[in-house]
Order: structure tokens, then sequence, then C-alpha cells
């Protein structure tokens, strides 16, 4: 299948200008289900960082800066409309550059759609508050934009990570400046082109693509920007998080995740299930909030064990096109990552593995979804993050032993807690380290609604839902003396 686009792929979007990058130069775009070229892309710079950020000061000075928030809710949500009808480009634009089967790229491309319709009616709905202060005097507090903001986003859900961090910012009255990733950012051009169709005034949103050593240090590191969004590994985080300290700019950092799933002896197992295999193989397991440790009580593990082990067996993996529940990973760079886990647990028991696709060519960047057994917490595959179709089981004894596991990485992202235990629910909820904890459920992330973040290493800020709001902008105390 070809790429469905309708638009020029090399060039960045300064202000109303689709323009060639400075260094006049391009990287390719790999497809990883075969290994082939799929496009070029600018290879943006600091130079075109300069004028991005140039032409988002413009944007808020002029038409951007003055619209209402009404206004601006409108147009996010007719870019939401213009998504939702070319969501099925889209999706094959996604799968094609990412390697996600289409199913789940569909899926991405309506929830950049639900960004924009939850950003668009929220815009006209955040409101300062009085406070009761002195005799005398009128207290109140505004919620203002930060200006311009930095937007650095990986290439695991280009769209999702679009919809919740530029959708919020634009809500809020920033203008923007999008670093997509240089292994997958079509999709990043695309809503690009149709927010531009949708009326968003010249500056609002612009893009630059690039290396993230070039573009994206010159973007977390410019004086001109005043808050930054960055998505990615931790060592990147922190590199960001140093160069815009530099000019006391804040960041929100949504970084990686080891999320545990609790099953204990009073579970509902058919409920839990299809949640505890999806959220470790959704995306070829290349999830933040990927679930890639279940730990399970002694009395259900040999059911979890070898219920798991035959979800494990019927999957197989495949080209993105074949919309099977398991497609390559992103790069051969990503799939010999991945590889060199799987050989750090070469003394660990298998408890199941998918299959290959007959069809699938051998340059593509696959890795068979494999279940580990009885790994030991302090394992390396127990601790860090794989990014990649793998799972592993840990049993445990009591409550006590299931929260110190799990509390026992570096990371915080998400958690989840399988019991029907009310009382149980309630205490781990308090006491697990992670910024969403599901129980009797696992979102993953959850829905568009749900304020999502990291604690530890997996960052810190506040994306998604109304919270996202807050961090998008910046209280004003206003403290009016009348007498
Ligand atoms: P990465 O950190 O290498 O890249 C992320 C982005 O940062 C890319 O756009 C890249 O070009 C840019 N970048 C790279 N070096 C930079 C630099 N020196 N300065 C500024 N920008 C730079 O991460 P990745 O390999 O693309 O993504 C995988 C990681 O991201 C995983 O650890 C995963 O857990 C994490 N992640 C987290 C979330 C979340 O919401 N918490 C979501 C997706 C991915």
């Amino acid at each position: 299948m070809s790429l469905p686009l309708w638009f020029d792929p090399s060039l960045c979007l300064v202000g109303s200008d689709w323009r060639p990058p400075a260094s006049g130069q391009t990287l390719d775009l790999i497809n990883p289900s075969d290994g082939s070229k799929l496009a070029q892309i600018a290879r943006g710079g600091a130079q075109d960082i300069d004028a991005a950020i140039a032409a988002a000061h413009t944007a808020r000075a002029g038409a951007w800066g003055r619209m209402t928030a009404a206004e601006r809710g409108r147009i996010l949500m007719r870019i939401g409309t213009l998504v939702t009808a070319r969501a099925d480009d889209l999706a094959l634009i996604e799968a094609l550059d990412v390697g996600k089967p289409l199913s789940q790229a569909r899926a991405d491309a309506l929830a950049l759609a639900r960004y924009m319709e939850f950003y668009g009616g929220a815009a006209d709905k955040v409101m300062g508050e009085t406070i009761p202060y002195l005799d005398g005097y009128t207290v109140y507090t505004l919620r203002e934009p930060h200006g311009v903001t930095g937007h650095i986003v990986p290439w695991n859900y280009p769209m999702q990570i679009i919809g919740r961090s530029v959708g919020a910012a634009l809500a809020m009255g920033n203008a923007c400046v999008l670093k997509p990733a240089e292994e997958a950012c079509l999709t990043a051009l695309a809503f690009a082109h149709l927010a531009l169709e949708a009326g968003l005034p010249a500056g609002a949103l612009n893009v630059v693509p690039g290396l993230g050593a070039e573009a994206g240090a010159a973007l977390s590191g410019h004086a001109g920007i005043h808050h930054i969004s960055f998505t990615g590994s931790v060592a990147t985080g922190a590199l960001v998080q140093q160069a815009a300290g530099r000019n006391v700019v804040p960041v929100t950092l949504e970084l990686g995740g080891k999320s545990p799933q609790l099953v204990f002896d009073d579970a509902d197992l058919d409920a839990a299930l299809p949640f505890l295999v999806s959220a470790g193989i959704q995306n070829a397991g290349q999830t933040c909030s990927a679930s890639s440790r279940i730990l399970v009580q002694k009395g259900v593990y040999d059911a979890v064990q070898s219920r798991m082990a035959e979800a494990y067996a019927a999957l197989t993996v495949g080209p993105a096109t074949e919309d099977l529940r398991v497609g390559p990973l992103i790069s051969t760079r990503q799939k010999d990552i991945v590889s060199g886990f799987l050989a750090k647990g070469r003394d660990l028991p298998i408890a199941a593995q998918g299959v290959l696709h007959a069809d699938a060519p051998e340059a593509g960047a696959y890795i068979r979804p494999t279940l580990f057994s009885d790994v030991p917490p302090d394992h390396t595959l127990a601790r860090d993050e794989i990014f990649g179709p793998v799972q592993v089981l840990i049993p445990f004894t009591d409550e006590a032993e299931a929260l110190r596991i799990a509390n026992s990485t570096d990371y915080g992202l998400v958690a989840s807690i399988w019991t029907r235990d009310g009382a149980r629910q309630m205490r781990l909820a308090r006491a697990l380290h992670a910024g969403q904890v599901f129980v009797n459920n696992y979102g993953a992330g959850g829905g568009v609604e749900l304020p999502f973040g990291g604690v530890g290493k997996s960052g810190h800020g506040r994306e998604k839902g109304f919270e996202a709001l807050y961090g998008f902008s910046q209280l004003k105390t206003v403290a009016s003396f009348h007498g």
C-alpha cells in the first residue's frame, strides 16, 4: 500500500509558509514493516527553530493572541472534524511510518480528533477565582497562556501525544512550535495541514522536523520559548530539562515506565486476562504506559500463567497493513535493543512466545512477543523499560510483598490492582507509586479526560484532562485596592 499523502513531507511549517529547511537537507523515513524507504522529511535545525519561534511570537502578538477563548475552541473543534474525516488516511500513514497495525493507528487518529473536541470544548471554561482578602480589596486570579510553547514528541504515539499537548496548549492561547520525532513525523505534518485548513491562524502552530540533537536541542535551549512539553526517554528528558533550566523555562516531562498489574487470589480472572496481555503488547510494547510487569499472588499464579501463555501462543506478529495484533518495532535499532534484553533473560523460563507471520519481510523490525515467568523482582527484565512486546510474570505471597515489588523500580507511571476486596483497592491505590492507578481495569494512559503523568523517573507535570490546561497556563493574582 502506498502513502496517501496530499502534501509535500519534506517541508517545515513556519507561520503560514511551508518551506524547505535552511540546511537544504532531508532525512529518510523507513517503513519498519519491510525496511523500505517511505519518504524524505526536512532536516530542520537551529535556523528553522529560530524562524518558527519568531513566527509564534508574531502570532501571539496578532490575530491568534487577540482571539477569544470561544473562537479558539471553535477552531480546535473544526480541526477535530477534519481529522475524523481523514481518519483512514491518517491511519494508513501512521501504519506505514510507525509500523502500527491499522486498527491501532485508526484508534490514534480518532483519539487525536477527540483531543481536539475535548480541548475545543474546554477552551472557554477555564476560569479564575476571587479570593477573600483585607477590607477594601478585591482579589482575583487570571489564567494566562505561557506564550510560546515547545513540544518535543516521540515516535510511538505521534497523533495522541500531539493531541494531548498541542491541543491543550492551543486551547489556552499559546502559540506552538512542534518538533516531531525523526523516525515518524508524517502525521504531525498532516495534522498541521488540517489545522490550517480548519482556520488556525498563521504561526499558532509551527512544525520543524529534524534530528533530536539538532532541531530538538535548538528548541529546548531557546530563550524565546516559555514552556516545553517533552515526551520521550529519561536520558533525553534530563537533557531537555537542563537546557530549558538555563533559561528558567518550565518543563513537563512525560518519560518511561515499568508499570505493574497486581493480580490477587480473589481477582476476576476472566475480566483481567484480556487487559493483562493487551497492556503489554499494544503497539508492540512500545508504549510508555505498557504494563510490562504482571505480579500474581501464588494461589492464582499457575492459572494466570497458563492462560496468558495460551494468549501469547495465539499472537502473530507481521506487517502493519495486515492489521494483526502486533506489528514490527519502529526500527531495526529498536529491535536490537529489545533483542539485547531477550538475551539477558536467556536463563529465565519462557512461558510462551508469539509467532512470526509467514509473509513478514526479513528486513522488517519484528520481535516475537515473549512472556517470561518466575522473574526475580531485581532482574533487569523486571526493573528496566524494554519498550518491546515483552512481559514478565512475578509471583508474590501477600499484599505487603506485592506493594514492595510494585514500588521497587525507578519509575511510577501507571499501576493496576485486580481484586474484589474494596479495602485493599483503597489501600493500594494510595500506596502505589504511580501517576495513574486503575482498579479492576487497565487504561494504558486512560482516556482523553484523565490527567496523566508520572512520578520518579517517569517524569513530572500532568497532561490530558482539564489538568493539562493548568499546565499550559500560568496564574496571575490581581489585588485591587478600592477602599
Ligand atoms: P527520545 O528521547 O530519543 O526522543 C524523543 C524526542 O526527543 C524525539 O523527537 C527526539 O528527536 C527528541 N530528542 C532527542 N534528543 C534530543 C535532544 N538532545 N534535545 C531535544 N530533543 C531531543 O525517545 P524515543 O526513543 O523517541 O522514545 C522512547 C522513550 O519515550 C521511551 O523511554 C518511552 O517510555 C518514552 N515515552 C514516554 C511517554 C509518556 O507519555 N510518558 C510517551 C511515549 C514515549
